[in-house]
């Protein structure tokens, strides 16, 4: 797939220091999820490049932070406008490593861009202020400056967006950072590093550093313990953001964290049943429910409860698999195999406890070297299988069955987690209540889909801390400094 590129200088296999290329003895081969093929080999680094591109960084700092907040934003604007020229082949590289549809990676492609366009123009709108002084000889003033040498470590699920909406918003505050891209996804990352590199920006002011598993982990060390780091972004499990959280103790580091959801999708007796049907399609089936705002529990209330599963089981079973550069293609493959296993494992335990299968359950494909499972829909599903309880990151929707408004909030704040959740209801109090009840940083009201670059994302209890995009996402990077001038 990736011999059609128009512009194939895109593909690069080197990682980013200081503004040079630079390769390994060590390298790190990337796979086509749909047919486990080679795609290629980029370097194995570690602790010591780490080191090297954080020193990058730290020099280049100064002059990037000297830059008005005009020629930081016009350079955040050449590598937009890159990034949407080359969108169809950016989009190739995704599907090629990542597996989603083509169609979906071009809407990423829009989407990643997106936060380096807006955080372009808030670069200039990093406001100070002056405060009314309770001493009259003296006058007070807050500035607000750049915290530093910023590290973003990334998932695969969305390659490009996800170092988007921690970058751009670094980039445009005047901090220089270091991206960590996931081991399974590095080459959409390196392609937008080049598009960087192409709109002029400096060097060390964005390195880019790839590895395998056990790599990254060392480079994570690395990036957590050192003092020049002041904040660490992170998108991905929860268990990996705790463990880099306890890392950057030591070092008292800021730290952004976006971690996993359980995402509740509630249907009350009100609501427009297709219309329910068709947000519930588009909030689990994206990206073969690999997102963590994904539905992962579906509660439907009794008076329409037969009607939805019918209906939602009706359009999954007609969902067309298989690789996403293939037309008509809706679900992609799983990232790996154990994205596989672990789907399975949620629905036979889900079966075993006494769910319905009404679609689905099964592996697809097989032999094929692609990693494909079924769109699944469970009915009868209950709090006490695993699919409650854990993201399953698969296209499997579970669906429980409730009574009453009290209950379905009630059964959807039952989880550690609190990303996004989703109600569909047509009456105006509920919309307020249940809105304001569910314990999560995101709900979406009779809509599936929440993302977009001038609202802000991020969950509340374990799913993380802080929050991507809209004209908060600047906050994280800059430092309140308070001026306080006397013997005025
Ligand atoms: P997922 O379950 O979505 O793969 P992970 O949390 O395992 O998410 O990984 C997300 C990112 O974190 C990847 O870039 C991965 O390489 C990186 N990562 C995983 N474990 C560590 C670690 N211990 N230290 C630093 N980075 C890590």
């Amino acid at each position: 797939p990736l011999a059609q590129l128009q512009d194939p200088s895109l593909l690069k296999t080197q990682a980013l220091i200081d503004g040079h290329w630079v390769e390994s003895a060590n390298t790190v081969p990337i796979h086509d999820p749909a047919t486990g093929r080679l795609l290629a080999q980029v370097p194995r680094l570690g602790a010591a490049e780490a080191e090297t591109a954080i020193a990058a960084a730290e020099r280049a700092w100064p002059a990037w932070r000297a830059l008005t907040a005009k020629q930081r934003g016009g350079v955040m604007r050449r590598w937009f406008e890159l990034l949407m020229q080359h969108a169809d082949d950016l989009a190739r590289i995704m599907t090629a490593e990542q597996g989603k549809p083509l169609a979906e990676a071009k809407g990423e492609v829009t989407y990643g861009a997106s936060f380096v366009e807006w955080f372009a123009e808030e670069a200039k709108r990093v406001y100070g202020e002056t405060i009314p002084s309770p001493d009259p000889t003296k006058r007070l003033l807050v500035l607000r400056q750049p915290v530093g040498v910023c590290a973003a470590i990334t998932p695969w699920n969305f390659p490009l967006a996800m170092i988007t909406r921690k970058v751009a918003p670094a980039l445009a505050a005047g901090c220089p950072v270091v991206i960590k891209p996931a081991e399974q996804t590095p080459l959409t990352a390196l392609a937008a590093a080049e598009l960087a590199q192409r709109a002029g920006m400096p060097p060390g002011v964005l390195n880019m550093l790839t590895s395998d598993a056990a790599g990254s982990v060392d480079i994570g060390k690395v990036l957590c313990a050192s003092p020049v780091v002041r904040h660490l972004s992170f998108t991905g499990s929860t268990e990996v953001g705790r463990i880099l959280m306890a890392q950057s103790a030591p070092s008292i580091k800021k730290l952004g964290l976006e971690l996993g959801g359980n995402a509740p999708f509630i249907v009350f007796d009100d609501a427009d049943v297709d219309a329910a049907v068709e947000g519930a399609m588009q909030s689990k089936y994206r990206n073969a429910g690999q997102t963590c705002v994904c539905a992962n529990r579906l509660y439907v209330q009794d008076g329409v409860y037969e009607t939805f599963v019918q209906r939602l089981a009706e359009r999954v079973a007609g969902m067309k698999v298989g690789s996403g550069f293939d037309e008509g293609v809706q679900v992609g493959p799983l990232i790996d195999d154990q994205a596989l296993t672990k789907v399975q494992r949620h629905v036979d335990d889900a079966l075993a406890k006494g769910a319905r299968m009404l679609t689905g359950g099964k592996v697809l494909h097989a032999g094929s070297g692609g990693r494909f499972y079924a769109p699944t829909v469970l009915a009868d599903a209950h709090a006490g299988m695993l699919c409650a309880r854990e993201e399953t990151f698969g296209p499997v929707a579970p669906v429980f069955r409730f009574s009453t408004e009290d209950e379905a909030i009630a059964a959807a704040n039952a989880t550690e987690f609190g990303l996004a959740g989703y109600f569909y209801s047509r009456d105006v109090g509920r919309i307020f209540r249940v809105g304001e009840a569910l314990e999560y940083g995101i709900v979406g009201v009779n809509t599936g889909l929440i993302s977009n670059e001038v609202a802000p994302f991020g969950g509340v209890k374990q799913s993380g801390l802080g929050r991507e995009g809209s004209h908060h996402g600047i906050d994280e990077y800059v430092e309140m400094k308070y001026l306080c001038l006397g013997a005025i």
